[in-house]
């Protein structure tokens, strides 16, 4: 153990899609016993601040890197989104076309680890020895992965876990326990998209979490590692329910605007679709983002082909509400993010623009607007203060609007558009519809999803206990990216220099 080392090893669970609220109100209906009993002893947050889009990947995978999206040939994850379009900047010159990158893929789902690009680290990376376990979490550069085998049962997640610290040598030569171990349930996220978050099973899942908990906690207890193991719950996202559901398939065939096939490298567009969607419009090639100007004069290959405007025609898309897309000399260090905002009162189209400078933790953005904002924002005092026209930080950001609707927004957005696997236009129903639209199909009919900007989705639970040596604490919000460098401080390790998130301890 280091000098300043709180525990000699810490095991991080994180939950796929459990909104704070929810698990904090199992917590209060006594349901999760065992949850209850590390946050209550511990450190907790109902207010924990997930990354935007709300979306797996990137949530899940900034957690336990503790980063986020950026400009990777320089810095940050280089994993933008669960799917991405596989354009680099400067184009690539080479005759093979953009790939599409969909983590619902099983072939694609582990290439995730060298996706993120090594301008970042895993929590597993960032410390400088010891042995590391990665239970079922599919991010695992740098650590042994165990996956639990059957896919609808999540107790081995769990065991494989206890294996590690009853019979280490299962896994390590070395025989001693894991000093970092991360386990992922990924089924919670699968049962809510199906049934719901509302849902019985759905609401089992979690229950049976706890009860695999509590058995692991007891194995800690009976192999005396309990009272210097720290142990973290986290989630990536929460969730919604949509209210509509349209097919979008007839709409994009009425407007000649053909899906991308990147084998042949034809075709108009890539998108997918929840309820916030992001679009790729061919430019010169499909190797090059399109100009503002080649969206709003966009010739479609299918039928009619007359010129089209892009913007003109994803505002036709039924609930949209805001509409993002990158000036057109932007630079990593510094650029202009558009937004468009449909004033759901009046009827009119608004307008705003994001500005952001600097990289990591030293990004400042600045947000303006023709008139009130269009986030709320100035509804309330202590996020209207920070509407002073000047640019501010993350921290700042998270400061200022941890408490309402679209918290930390405008630092989040400028980090997925710098990254040049990112889409050229967002537009956000903010779940009033979900489109289930994935590369030129409808591929269901669930209204369960989640991926706004709103809190149901945002706002996550942050907890870490086990140890008597971690303060009780209740924290009045945090960020999902300060998991790893807490846990880290708590081990006595220094976190990498592309973590973003800080140690709530500091
Ligand atoms: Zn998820």
């Amino acid at each position: 153990m280091s000098r300043s080392a709180k525990v000699n090893q810490v095991i991080l669970i994180i939950l796929d899609a459990v909104r704070a609220e929810h698990l904090f109100g199992l917590i209060n209906e006594g349901k999760l016993p065992n949850i209850t009993q590390i946050a209550e002893n511990g450190i907790k947050c109902s207010n924990c601040i997930t990354s935007y889009p709300a979306i797996t990947f990137p949530c899940y995978g900034n957690i336990v890197t503790g980063s986020y999206s950026g400009y990777f040939p320089k810095e940050g994850n280089a994993v933008p989104l669960y799917h991405w379009l596989n354009r680099m900047d400067p184009p690539s010159t080479s005759k093979k076309f953009p790939f599409i990158r969909n983590y619902g893929k099983r072939n694609d789902l582990l290439k995730i680890n060298k996706d993120i690009g090594n301008n970042v680290k895993t929590i597993f990376e960032q410390a400088p020895d010891g042995n590391m376990l990665s239970s079922t979490s599919f991010l695992f550069r740098g650590a042994y992965f165990r996956l639990a085998s059957h896919f609808f049962n999540i107790e081995p997640i769990f065991k494989n876990i206890e294996v590690a610290f009853k019979n280490p040598g299962f896994y390590f030569s070395n025989k001693e326990v894991s000093l970092i171990t991360v386990g992922y349930v990924p089924h919670t996220d699968g049962i809510m998209h199906k049934l719901g978050f509302d849902h019985p099973n759905y609401i089992n899942l979690i229950v049976e979490c706890d009860k695999y908990l509590g058995s692991l906690m007891n194995t800690l207890k009976t192999t005396g590692y309990y009272d210097d193991t720290a142990v973290a719950i986290v989630t990536d996202h929460g969730n919604y329910k949509a209210e509509k559901n349209v097919d979008l398939e007839p709409f994009f065939q009425q407007k000649g605007l053909i899906p991308y096939i990147p084998d042949k490298g034809i075709g108009d567009f890539d998108c997918n679709f929840g309820s916030v969607g992001f679009f790729n419009i061919r430019g010169d090639t499909w190797h090059h983002h399109p100009t503002i100007q080649q969206m709003q004069k966009f010739k479609p290959s299918g039928i009619g082909k007359q010129n089209l405007n892009i913007f003109e025609v994803l505002w036709e898309i039924p609930g949209v509400k805001f509409m993002y897309y990158r000036e057109d000399d932007n630079k990593p260090e510094k650029g202009i993010i558009h937004i468009e905002f449909q004033d759901q009162n009046s009827g009119k189209r608004r307008n705003g623009t994001i500005e952001y400078q600097g990289f990591g933790k030293e990004q400042k953005t600045r947000y303006t607007s023709d008139g009130n904002d269009f986030y709320g924002y100035n509804e309330n005092e202590k996020s209207a203060r920070i509407l002073d026209n000047k640019f501010h930080t993350i921290e700042e950001w998270l400061e200022a609007t941890n408490h309402i609707n679209f918290p930390m927004i405008i630092d989040q957005i400028p980090r997925y558009f710098k990254n040049p696997r990112s889409c050229d236009i967002i537009i956000s129903t903010l779940g009033d519809y979900s489109f289930n639209y994935e590369h030129g199909k409808t591929v269901g009919f669930s209204p369960y999803s989640h991926d706004n900007g709103l809190r149901e989705s945002m706002i996550v639970p942050f907890i870490i206990g086990g140890s008597p040596e971690i303060p009780q604490m209740e924290l009045k919000y945090c960020k999902t990216t300060d998991m790893v460098p807490t846990l880290l401080n708590l081990l006595g390790i220094k976190p990498h220099s592309s973590v973003i998130g800080k140690s709530i301890l500091n």
